[in-house]
Parts: C-alpha cells; sequence; structure tokens
C-alpha cells in the first residue's frame, strides 16, 4: 500500500510538471497572438517630486488584456518573454508605443518617460539605432527618455553597458530599476553609466528601513545620482523619504498605472500635483 502511494504521488507530481510546461508554451503563443491581434496595451504610472508632489515622469509599464478573460499580470507573461526571447520585438513595441504616446505630455508639461529595458533587448546590435528611430519617429528629443534596466543587466556585460553610454551621449538617461534587490556591492555603481536609482519597494515593505534608505540615498547624492523610491502606498513612507532627502517617488499612494486617455486627462486638467496635500 506504502509502495502503491509512493507511485502515485510520483504520477501526480508528473502531471503537475506537464501541466507548468504547457502552461508556459500557452503563454509564450498566446502572447504572439496577443501582440498581432491587438491585446496588449501601455499603461503608465506618474513619478511625482516629494518636494511638491508634481508630477515629472510616467513609466510605461506593459498590460496584456486577453479577449473574455482576466488580465494577465506582467509578473506572470514578461519572465515567459524573456525565456523565449520574445521580449525583444515586445519591448521595441512598447518603446515605439510610449514614445508616441508620450510626446504631447512632454511638449505641454515637461514630462518624461521611463521604459523597462530587459537584458536581451540590450544585447541587439542596432539596440542604439533603434532607439534613436523610435525618439525620431515619435519626435520626442533624447532628453525626455529615461531607460529602466536592472543591476544584473548591466553588470553582466561589457557591450550593452557601451551602447547605454552612446545613448546617454545624445541625452537618454539612464535608471536601475528595482536597486538593492541584485548585486549587494555598491562600489560598482561608480563605474556604471547610471542617472537614476529607482530604490526598490522592498524597502518600504513596513515602515521604511531608515538605515538602509539613509546610506543609500548618501550613496546616490556623492555620485550624483537622481533617486526614486519605488511603491510608495502611504504618506507616512512619502513624508519620511522626503526627509531622508529622496526626490522623486512612485506609487499607489500618487497613483496605479493608467491607460493613456486617463492620463492625458488628468494632464489636460492641469492636476500635475498628485501628493501636494499628502506630503509633510
Ligand atoms: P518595475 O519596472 O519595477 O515596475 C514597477 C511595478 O511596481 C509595476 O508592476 C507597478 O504596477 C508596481 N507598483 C507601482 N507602485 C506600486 C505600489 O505602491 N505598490 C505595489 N505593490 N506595487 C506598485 P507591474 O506593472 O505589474 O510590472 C511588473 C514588472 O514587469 C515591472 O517592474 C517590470 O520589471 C516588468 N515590466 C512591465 N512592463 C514591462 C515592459 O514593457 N518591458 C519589460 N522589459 N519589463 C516590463
Ligand atoms: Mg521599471
Ligand atoms: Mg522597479
Ligand atoms: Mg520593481
Amino acid at each position: 500500500a506504502a509502495k502503491g502511494g509512493g507511485k502515485d504521488r510520483i504520477v501526480r507530481f508528473e502531471a503537475g510538471l506537464r501541466t507548468a510546461a504547457d502552461r508556459q508554451r500557452e503563454l509564450a503563443t498566446g502572447l504572439r497572438r496577443a501582440l498581432h491581434e491587438g491585446e496588449l496595451d501601455v499603461h503608465y504610472q506618474p513619478v511625482v517630486r516629494l518636494a511638491d508632489g508634481r508630477i515629472t515622469a510616467v513609466e510605461a509599464l506593459l498590460r496584456w488584456f486577453p479577449p473574455g478573460a482576466d488580465a494577465i499580470a506582467p509578473g506572470v507573461f514578461i519572465p515567459v518573454a524573456e525565456a523565449t526571447g520574445f521580449i525583444v520585438p515586445l519591448g521595441w513595441w512598447v518603446l515605439e508605443r510610449a514614445c508616441a504616446q508620450a510626446r504631447p505630455w512632454y511638449e505641454r508639461d515637461g514630462i518624461s518617460l521611463t521604459v523597462n529595458v530587459a537584458a536581451h533587448q540590450l544585447r541587439e546590435a542596432d539596440f542604439v539605432e533603434r532607439v534613436r528611430a523610435a525618439l525620431a519617429a515619435a519626435g520626442l528629443p533624447a532628453t525626455a527618455l529615461v531607460l529602466e534596466v536592472t543591476e544584473s543587466t548591466l553588470v553582466a556585460d561589457a557591450e550593452s553597458t557601451a551602447r547605454l553610454d552612446t545613448l546617454r551621449a545624445d541625452g537618454v538617461r539612464v535608471a536601475i530599476d528595482d536597486f538593492g534587490t541584485g548585486y549587494s556591492s555598491l562600489a560598482y555603481l561608480v563605474h556604471l553609466p547610471v542617472d537614476v536609482l529607482k530604490i526598490d519597494r522592498t524597502f518600504l515593505a513596513t515602515a521604511v528601513d531608515t538605515t538602509l534608505m539613509r546610506a543609500i540615498l548618501q550613496l546616490a547624492g556623492g555620485l550624483s545620482l537622481q533617486t526614486v523610491a519605488e511603491g510608495v502606498e502611504t504618506e507616512e513612507q512619502a513624508t519620511t523619504l522626503r526627509a531622508l532627502g529622496c526626490e522623486h517617488a512612485q506609487g499607489f499612494l500618487f497613483s496605479r498605472p493608467v491607460p493613456p486617455a486617463d492620463l492625458d486627462a488628468l494632464l489636460r486638467s492641469g492636476r500635475l500635483e498628485l501628493g501636494a496635500a499628502r506630503i509633510h
């Protein structure tokens, strides 16, 4: 009986594995279809200046709305796109679309656009040319664009780093996304082509970890890097961050990521200060 039970467990375990692999394949196929059938959209989340709550930038975030089903989270489909390499065409689609949509926001209100770039995309030989082409097609100056990359993406590959440096000479800025979750050594930061640190929200998970936050902000100040705290959800967090000298913040306290039409309506209404009453 014991042996039979073991076998049964193994069968169920294998069925579970097959299901997970099938699910990945379904997602990969579905994502290709989604791109061609128009199921994807780009939403935008404001980044605000903590001094006055003014929107200074928006982050482009990919969204997938399969017809007749619930939205699929980027945390689910982005890893699949990265594993299959489909993140490359997907990334270009986001960048080109976001540059076009962000142009009036930049022209009217001086709002920058920040776009996530995956390691795969950065390894493309024509990366620099395609970013320049996306900017030119949208009529957006290089100074309006911030490219977000993770620590591991930068540390891993010297050619990618050189590509980013070329774009920085044009005026494009580079942000390290989810800072503090990757490499634990801070020393390498000095050598990387970086303009902005986006401090991961794990530092805010409970209360703002003031000791760590202070150290990161001090380091950023010493290197003349701009700082953005990610995932700010409470007034208390915003107030503490401001007191510690963090310049910018992004999070549900100010706004969730919203469809382009909603952001456009917000900006047209002139309500550029999202958190003035919330930060002390
Ligand atoms: P990320 O680049 O770090 O983006 C910030 C994520 O934090 C977004 O999740 C955003 O909705 C979420 N967020 C913002 N404020 C708060 C808050 O106050 N509380 C909490 N709990 N979460 C907050 P989202 O949109 O689900 O995206 C997840 C990740 O997927 C992104 O993390 C990014 O790594 C990736 N991603 C999204 N769009 C793209 C894209 O176009 N290209 C690439 N390569 N990656 C993307
Ligand atoms: Mg990001
Ligand atoms: Mg982030
Ligand atoms: Mg993050």
